[in-house]
């Protein structure tokens, strides 16, 4: 089961050719490797990025995964919902967006609709994008890892956000992803990721293990206190 999410979301294409999985394993994986992909930006970013919606039907009130708010979007640039996969309601998600010292919310957008609204924006610099164009921002480093990359998504070179020094972040992230994934989010080159991995004896990603830590990662991922806020009972 692969999902294809807009420019370029496809966690399962990249892993799933490697064995058979059936579909519940198939989503385990898929949610831990974007648990996985947002802990890389989070490091890298200092900011910890949590995407949050909970179906609008009060009768329902399902709080979605990460998979399955980018699984019911539309990849219409102009529709911000989200289809809840228990009773179909669309619902638009939000953003939190979290420092040790601040929290903010915002719109979140999927891959097609922030990579719309950025086309315009190329020749901002990147505070202007941050503070004007906040959503715009967090949802383009949540899917792309930064501005620079996203904006080479659209074939276009942003001259305005410094290369990142990924090699200070990506040591604990080395072997726990695909190296082509860790190049993509950080704007490296994938021969150089390998190269940095192999040069320190670590062996390249396996889906199977992330698959079978996947269960463990989504307990806690669903244990913290973020995600219980604001589950309210249905009555
Ligand atoms: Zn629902």
């Amino acid at each position: 089961m692969n999902f294809s999410m807009g420019h370029g979301f496809s966690v399962g294409h990249t892993v799933s050719h490697a064995f058979r999985l059936d579909q519940a394993q198939s989503v385990v994986l898929q949610q831990a490797m974007l648990q996985r992909q947002r802990e890389l930006v989070e490091a890298v970013r200092g900011r910890r990025y949590q995407p949050r919606c909970v179906c609008h039907n009060p009768n329902c009130a399902h709080e979605f995964t990460d998979l399955e708010i980018l699984i019911g979007f539309r990849d219409d640039p102009n529709d911000y919902t989200t289809e809840c996969p228990k009773c179909r309601l669309r619902s638009e998600p939000r953003l939190y967006a979290s420092t040790q010292y601040s929290r903010v919310d915002m719109a979140y957008y999927c891959p097609t609709q922030t990579l719309e609204r950025l086309k315009a924006l190329s020749k901002l610099p990147v505070d202007d994008i941050r503070v004007v164009h906040s959503a715009v921002y967090n949802s383009a480093v949540t899917h792309f890892g930064g501005l620079k990359q996203a904006f080479a998504r659209l074939g276009l070179k942003y001259a305005f956000e410094a290369n990142l020094d990924w090699r200070k972040h990506v040591g604990p992230f080395l072997g726990k992803l695909p190296d082509a994934v860790i190049a993509r989010l950080l704007g490296a080159g994938a021969g150089q990721v390998r190269r940095l991995r192999n040069s320190k004896g670590i062996k390249p990603f396996r889906a199977r293990d992330l698959l079978d830590e996947g269960a463990g990662i989504l307990t806690e991922h669903v244990d913290d206190g973020l995600s219980k806020e604001s589950s309210e009972p249905t009555g």
